[in-house]
């Protein structure tokens, strides 16, 4: 399984908005279910607020899930409340 970001290491524009103001957080996240997710890598756009997660990110939020006994097939609910 590969780890690296789909979204490669340069600028990257916001799928939401089209601005070049995506930045890699590191910060706690609480997902729509109410789980929190803590220090978790994952991209925000500093213009729009959006919030995504890549592929590393999917895989720290299922290990954490399994780690605290979340049933996988919540995944397929994942949005974020992330601010
Ligand atoms: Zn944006």
């Amino acid at each position: 399984m590969h780890r690296k970001s789909p979204l490669g290491t340069g600028p990257l524009p916001c799928p939401e908005c089209g601005q070049i103001t995506m930045i890699q957080v590191k910060k706690d996240c609480t997902l729509l279910d109410g789980v929190i997710v803590p220090n978790l890598e994952h991209w925000q756009c500093s213009s729009c607020k959006a919030v995504f997660f890549d592929v590393p990110a999917m895989d720290d939020i299922e290990e954490y899930r399994m780690k605290i006994g979340i049933k996988k097939d919540t995944l397929l609910k994942l949005k974020s409340t992330c601010k």
